[in-house]
Order: C-alpha cells, then sequence, then structure tokens
C-alpha cells in the first residue's frame, strides 16, 4: 500500500444507499416509492423560471442568494443572518458537523433515523451516539428521555428528526420543549423538518417558536419533498446568527446553482398550490394507512409522505415481491421497509399486494 491513503474514519464511512427505480414489468405500470419523492411533475411556473436561469448557465449564479434570502426572510418573518441556504439539508448537516465537531466530540441521533446522520458524522470525526427508536405496535419514536440521558460533556449536537425517516412518527411540540429544558444551551439541537408540510397532529412542531425561544435550536427544511425539488438540490437552515455564519462559512462557494435558487423562489412563490398537493398526498397517505390496516397490518404513525413496515427478516421477500408488483420500495436489510406516499394506482398496487402476501 504505497499510493494515496485517506483518513481510516473516512474508509470506515458507511455507504448511502439511494432508493432504486422500479424494473421494468411487462404489461405493467411501475411506480418509484423507494425516495420519498413528490411524484408530481413540477409547476409550469417553476419549469419556467428555471428556464430562463438555464439559458444563463455560462456564469456563475449569484454567492449571495441574495433573492432567495429575500424571499425566505420575508416570508419566514426573521432576519436573513439566520438563514442558510445549501445544496439540500443534507449538505448543512455536513456543513454543520464540519464547524461544529472534531474527533472526541459526540452526536447524539436516534436510530433507526435518517441514513446521512451517521455518514455526516463520521465524515466530520466526531462520535454518532445513536438511541434507538421506540419498539411495538405503536413503535418507531425518538426515546426523547433516552436521548437526554446520551447527552455527555462532549456532546456537540443533538439531532431530531420529525417526522423520523424511515419510520414516520413525528415529535409534539411539548415534547421538543421538554427535551430543550434538559439539554445544556452550548450543544446544538437540530431539529429535521424536511416533511414538516405533510404533518397533520395535535400540538405539532412550531419551528419559528423554538427558534424564538432557544439560541441552540437550528431548523433544517428543504425544497426536495412537499415542494418537489428534489433533484435541484436547495434546502435550508434556521438558527442564531452565530451558528448561521459558521455554517456559510464551510460551505461550498457557489454551491446552490442559479437554477435551483430561481426554482425555489418560484416555488415559494407559488405555495399555495403546492400546498394543496401536499394536502392531497396527505389524503392519499390517510387513504393508504386506511388499506393497509383493512388488509390486517400494523404499521406505526405516519405523519411524513411514506410508511414503515417493520418486517425484520422478512425485508428481503417482501422487497421482491413488491418489486414483482411494480413497486419499488425501499428496504433496511433486516429492518423493515419504507413506502412513498404517490399514485393512488400505487396505493391500490400496494394494498393488494398486502392482502395476498403473509411475511409478518
Ligand atoms: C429527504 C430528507 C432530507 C432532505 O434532503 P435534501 O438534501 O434537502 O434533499 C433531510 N432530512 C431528512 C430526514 C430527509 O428525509
Amino acid at each position: 500500500m504505497s499510493g494515496p491513503q485517506p483518513l481510516p474514519r473516512v474508509s470506515a464511512i458507511p455507504p448511502y444507499v439511494p432508493g432504486k427505480p422500479p424494473v421494468a414489468r411487462a404489461g405493467l405500470t411501475t411506480y418509484k416509492l423507494s425516495s420519498n419523492e413528490n411524484p408530481y411533475p413540477p409547476l409550469p411556473g417553476v419549469i419556467e423560471a428555471a428556464h430562463a436561469a438555464v439559458a444563463e448557465m455560462n456564469r456563475y449564479p449569484d454567492m449571495g442568494s441574495a433573492a432567495l434570502y429575500a424571499e425566505l426572510a420575508a416570508r419566514l418573518g426573521c432576519p436573513e443572518e439566520e438563514l442558510a441556504v445549501a445544496t439540500g439539508s443534507v449538505a448543512l448537516i455536513f456543513h454543520l458537523l464540519t464547524a461544529f465537531c472534531s474527533e472526541g466530540d459526540e452526536v447524539v441521533h436516534a436510530w433507526r433515523s435518517f441514513e446521512a446522520y451517521p455518514i455526516a458524522v463520521a465524515a466530520s470525526g466526531a462520535t454518532g451516539v445513536p438511541v434507538p427508536v421506540t419498539t411495538g405496535a405503536d413503535g418507531g419514536r425518538h426515546d426523547l428521555d433516552a436521548m437526554a440521558a446520551a447527552v455527555t460533556d462532549r456532546t456537540k449536537v443533538v439531532l431530531l428528526c420529525t417526522p423520523n425517516n424511515p419510520t414516520g412518527p413525528a415529535l409534539t411540540h411539548t415534547d421538543v420543549e421538554r427535551f430543550l429544558a434538559q439539554v445544556p444551551p452550548h450543544v446544538l439541537v437540530v431539529v429535521d423538518e424536511a416533511y414538516r408540510e405533510f404533518v397533520r397532529m395535535a400540538d405539532p412542531v412550531d419551528g419559528a417558536a423554538l427558534r424564538r425561544r432557544h439560541e441552540n435550536v437550528v431548523l433544517f427544511r428543504t425544497f426536495s419533498k412537499a415542494y418537489g425539488l428534489a433533484g435541484l438540490r436547495v434546502g435550508y437552515a434556521v438558527a442564531a446568527p452565530s451558528v448561521v455564519a459558521a455554517v456559510r462559512a464551510v460551505s461550498t462557494p457557489f454551491g446552490v446553482s442559479s437554477i435551483a435558487q430561481a426554482a425555489a423562489i418560484a416555488s415559494l412563490r407559488a405555495e399555495d398550490e403546492l400546498l394543496e398537493r401536499v394536502a392531497t398526498l396527505v389524503a392519499e397517505r390517510d387513504r393508504m394507512l386506511a388499506g393497509i390496516r383493512a388488509a390486517g397490518w400494523t404499521v406505526p404513525e405516519a405523519q411524513g409522505n411514506f410508511v414503515w413496515f417493520d418486517l425484520g427478516e422478512t425485508t428481503g421477500p417482501f422487497t421482491a415481491a413488491a418489486g414483482d408488483a411494480g413497486l419499488s420500495v425501499r428496504p433496511f436489510a433486516g429492518e423493515g421497509v419504507r413506502v412513498t406516499v404517490a399514485e393512488p394506482a400505487a396505493t391500490d398496487r400496494l394494498v393488494e399486494l398486502l392482502a395476498r402476501v403473509s411475511l409478518r
């Protein structure tokens, strides 16, 4: 071994497993239910804005994303110094951990939760402290008492994912306030709100209120899910100015493309129409849950645009059976399967599959 060698911690980074596209089946329409994407195509106005930006792709984007910051600040009613845009909220996780963590520091997060967390933690050199989500009929929830107990002198960041990807339940505002009261103020508490627009529950997390009350709260939001811009890579953080400055300092210069900036602004301006689509997806989620339960299956509360099947050892066979039915789902080997809420015909296909397989 005489060639260049990466850091040992880099070689140990777990791979990110992306959701697969469906395999074509003769005579069968197939559906991609493996990446929590929005099934709707972009709105015409958003495509037009992106096209206009494409015509100027010989130029660098506005490095300061000024127009996008102005649009976000006006909408959220906060100063631009409290906002950091980046190439998706996955990038924000990396930026935040790069800015705040190094070897010996600890990052507490629920597990199973978002797959990118352990990758970003390992890349920063910090040590991940995964705290198991609850199990049983009402499972898949953050165990906030155990997470608070896992905070030590070395903890720099806690990552809360609500609704939790891939298991589905969301935290209440009261849950998060109680948690924050148990965590020292120098520990950053990230509230990853990637699916906030899909939440329909009593006492939902009010991120803006948390941010106003706690200097250590960081909100992560994305245009990838409810706004349907997954392919363009844009998200933002809301945090105290000092935290935002640190995140911006380590961000890749010119990261957010001019096309992404334009599409994000156009999406914010078309928010009403986009949120109507979200409401349709939420109704579809409820229809899917009713179908799942009518077929005799038990799944955790689903507050995002996806449903979790806690399948354990039958994860592989279930994934294969779904594939045969033209549905690409997201398996987590030995643990379970996450299925995205998408087209009604895909829901029907899933429910039909559930009625005929017995893999529990
Ligand atoms: C999809 C997702 C994101 C958003 O990722 P982007 O990089 O913005 O596309 C962030 N957090 C969670 C939990 C997600 O599921």
